[in-house]
């Protein structure tokens, strides 16, 4: 955890080619249930079980993110949701790229756990890159990733056997329920699942949002299935196939 190192030390492990993780969330509603952090410890939690086993270093996660949308994260409207701006967000990223870069770091791996980053993220990377470029550093390779997309379709039918619903429709709902229960089973509490309906969006986004089509709760479909075993096998499946994958995307 490179906020737990001193700098000699994190600059020596910078010499050697470390590649550094960055944790991606927010701070959203997740529903009666849940905390509002979810969206950050969850990267969090597989960074560090990738870390371990690629020698990575972990930075400090940003714990804020892109602004919450009705049909992947409920909306902004709710209290807590506490979003930045894109343009707020592709800079902070091109920030941190750049810092890194200008330490040495060569391999960077954006690890997200908020859907709606990704598009920022893309950028913040693209602008990074580019100055970058100007100022003579053409060797830096980083990977932006969604850590759930490493969900195999074998676990996909054991944890919703009635159904997939989607990522974006799985907030505060079975999929990150049952990884908090076996993470953080403090931050979850059953007991105030409402079995509410599945949200049904429209093929559009309308603004303002219509409160109608997003369920009370904040939750986008019903947590009720969720299990700490659930959990346990989709964090297991990720420690399996995530370092692998970046070590073949940086040709190590
Ligand atoms: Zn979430
Ligand atoms: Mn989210």
């Amino acid at each position: 955890m490179m906020g737990e190192m001193t700098w000699p030390d994190y600059k020596s492990r910078v010499e050697k080619g470390a590649i550094v993780l960055v944790p991606f969330g927010s701070t959203e509603q997740h529903g009666y249930h849940m905390c509002l952090g979810t969206d950050s410890l969850l990267p969090t939690a597989v960074s560090r079980a990738v870390a371990e086993q690629i020698d990575a270093i972990v930075a400090p996660a940003v714990n804020y993110g892109a602004r919450s949308q009705p049909k992947s994260g409920g909306g902004n409207h709710y209290i807590g949701t506490t979003s930045l701006s894109g343009v707020t967000l592709i800079h902070l990223v091109r920030d941190m790229i750049v810092e890194f870069a200008r330490h040495g770091v060569r391999r960077l791996v954006l690890m997200n756990g908020h859907m709606e980053n990704g598009p920022f993220l893309a950028e913040g990377v693209d602008v990074a890159m580019r100055e970058l470029k100007l100022e003579g550093i053409t060797d830096m390779t980083i990977l932006k990733l969604d850590y759930y997309e490493f969900t195999s379709e074998e676990t996909l039918k054991i944890v919703f056997p009635d159904g997939f619903p989607g990522w974006a429709l799985e907030h505060a709902a079975v999929f990150e329920t049952s990884l908090m229960m076996s993470l953080h089973p403090g931050m979850v509490d059953l007991s105030r699942v409402r079995e509410e309906r599945l949200a049904n969006f429209p093929p559009y986004d309308i603004y303002p949002a219509d409160l109608e089509a997003i369920p009370p709760s904040g939750a986008l479909s019903p947590a009720g299935s969720a299990s700490v075993e659930k959990g346990e096998r989709m964090m297991k499946e990720y420690a399996a196939l995530i370092p692998p994958a970046i070590l073949k995307a940086f040709g190590l």
